[in-house]
């Protein structure tokens, strides 16, 4: 089973599920009751809460919501049982006579093709029914045995949406109200503060704010447009990043966007993956296909030689930029895009380097993402699933070696047994930030396929060839997500030495401009990022865009600092420190910058 699968499968069992589940029932009888000639549909239990689809007579209103809160309190407090009972579709038909939805569902269940949330089946389930209070639905459970189980201060209605009846945009359009449902009213509000900060920090609120990207109809969805700002955070980014992988035994390397069919054939790509690639462009006669890897292109260079034993370990390294096939539907800000660049890195190397290969990569990654502000990591270890390629010798020694090197990092982790790729075990590093949302940046994948399908060889000490272990290993992922990432977990108040703009002069008259642009110079000639803002606006309101901005530092600059040839600092946290000489402000800066600190 995947993860994935085993992770709902324990949501279904737990005590949160079955109160989600039931308050769903609950505001479905709320609803109906203000709408008695209303008609229900389906409610299941989401992430974090629940929903229900109704077909009612006027739209709801916020209102409406409330009320319908109200009356849910008095049902959970009341303490109703919930009761099942198996019934023959003929009865489920008679009960439910006049809500065509539910009519529809039950034929579906009849002839075993649905369940009663309309999702397709194998086998044609038992048809049942839950009860309480005056409220009957259709539906296989499971629920509390009494509302009682239920706080009924720890739900809230959240909005009201448009579906389509199963989800068909043929069918008629519904309204959907979106609650939340917990098991202490601690949980919902901090769940509810969760909800709100999510919505501030959203990288594509945040980056039309503070002009760090775009996406422009005329490029085309899903292809980001890097502004001045947002390219600033993302070369301090990739340069720190990369000085870190030749310090640490990478050689960089470049290769191309585009490459011939015959590449993508020896790679399988045009077999397995083609589906994520885009149409093939002609020249002169030939296929070549933007790609959607680098792995094919690394491989090449490596075979650009003969390897000896002696030559091994090789780790290549590159931001290389590959081109996905995404549905316009399924595209989303930095996050889900068409075209992204990843900090691809593939390792080559013989049996018994394994184990130190495996550990390196993996404290490699955890030092660039530490340094990136990252502190929460969790891994997730996939296992050899029933098909796969490549000796299961090798696979259990890659196995292990992937494993030891966790076990050797203290990281929680967890096993997806089963979960791997059909060519090699792997490592996914997820980290949390600063909401405690979970973003899978890192992975380092074991390959037995590609090595074989090329050919690769090494001559070992015995004087013959020998086929060499391919890791591939991408750390921040792709630049594109991982500036997503990075935006939401900092709210866009980037550490000082990530900040496009570490610091904005705010003269306060027109008189202080001379000795403003002076300092301006000083400081960018020491290597700080700085603006001068020359408006005539007042000294507040220049003050309050630079706060909006979240410039770590406002120099303010007026008669005192220029006759005592000082500045006075305002720090975006809102502390102050006036009067300080220009020499104590850049060691204050370097400093923060050297440590790669949050601290201002
Ligand atoms: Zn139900
Ligand atoms: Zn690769």
């Amino acid at each position: 089973m995947s993860r994935l699968a085993q992770v709902q499968e324990k949501y279904e069992e737990s005590q949160l599920y079955r109160i989600r589940h039931s308050v769903a029932h609950i505001m479905a009888q709320a609803v109906l009751e203000m709408f008695p000639d209303g008609k229900i549909t389906i409610g299941p239990p989401v992430e974090n809460g629940f929903y229900y689809d109704f077909d009612l007579p006027r739209n709801l209103t916020p209102e409406d919501l409330e009320q319908i809160e109200k009356r849910m309190r008095q049902i959970i407090e009341a303490g109703h049982e919930f009761k099942k009972t198996v019934i023959s579709a003929e009865e489920a038909k008679k009960i439910f006579a006049n809500q065509p939805y539910k009519l529809e569902l039950i034929e579906g269940l009849e002839k075993g093709r649905f369940d009663e949330y309309g999702n397709p089946l194998q086998e044609k389930p038992e048809i049942s029914i839950y009860q309480h209070d005056t409220f009957v639905d259709l539906c296989r459970g499971p629920h509390v045995q009494n509302t009682k189980e239920i706080n009924p201060h720890a739900f809230k209605l959240t909005s009201i949406a448009g579906a389509y009846w199963r989800g068909n945009e043929k069918n008629k359009m519904l309204q959907r109200i979106y609650g939340t449902a917990w098991e202490t009213a601690s949980q919902l509000e901090e769940y509810l503060w969760k909800l709100e900060e999510a919505k501030k920090r959203d990288h594509r609120k945040l980056g039309k704010e503070l002009d760090l990207f775009s996406v422009s109809d005329d490029v085309g969805p899903g292809l980001i447009l890097w502004h001045p700002k947002g390219a600033m955070i993302r070369v301090l980014v990739e340069d720190f990043s990369r000085n870190a992988h030749l310090e640490n035994g990478y050689e960089w390397v470049f290769s191309p966007h585009i490459g011939r069919a015959h590449l993508w054939e020896t790679s399988g790509h045009l077999d397995f993956y083609k589906e994520s690639m885009y149409a093939p462009m002609d020249i002169e006669g030939e296929d070549y296909y933007a790609k959607p890897m680098n792995c094919p292109f690394h491989i090449e260079i490596f075979k650009s030689h003969l390897r000896s034993y002696r030559d091994l370990p090789r780790r290549y390294a590159e931001y290389g930029t590959v081109y996905r096939y995404e549905r316009s539907g399924v595209l989303h800000g930095l996050t889900r895009v068409r075209g992204f660049t990843q900090d691809d890195a593939h390792i080559f190397c013989r049996p018994d380097q394994v184990e130190e290969e495996i550990s390196r990569a993996l404290e490699f990654s955890l030092y660039v993402l530490r340094s990136m502000g990252l502190q929460d990591f969790k891994a997730y270890l996939s296992t050899k699933p029933e098909h796969s390629v490549g000796d299961p010798a090798a696979w259990g020694k890659a196995t292990e070696a992937l494993r030891r090197a966790i076990d050797a990092h203290e990281i929680p982790y967890e096993v997806d047994e089963g979960g791997g790729a059909f060519y090699g075990p792997k490592i996914d590093l997820k980290v949390m930030d600063a909401l405690g949302r979970e973003w899978q940046l890192s992975t380092i994948q074991f390959d037995f396929n590609l090595p074989e399908r090329f050919g690769l060889e090494y001559i070992g000490e015995d004087g013959q060839p020998h086929r060499p272990y391919m890791v591939h290993r991408a750390l921040l992922g792709s630049m594109e997500r991982f500036f997503g990432v990075l935006i939401e977990h900092f709210a866009g108040a980037f550490p000082v030495w990530m900040a496009p703009v570490q610091a904005v002069l705010i003269p306060i008259a027109d008189r202080h401009l001379e000795y403003a642009r002076e300092i301006a110079k000083k400081l960018r000639a020491a290597g700080m990022r700085v603006e001068l803002d020359e408006r005539p606006e007042r000294m507040n309101s220049k003050i309050r865009d630079a706060q909006n901005q979240k410039v770590p530092y406002m120099l303010v600059i007026g008669d005192n600092e220029m006759k005592a040839e000082q500045v006075s600092v305002r720090v975006r946290d809102g502390s102050q420190q006036n009067n300080i000489s220009l020499n104590e402000f850049l060691l204050r800066i370097n400093d923060r910058v050297a440590k790669r600190t949050a601290g201002l």
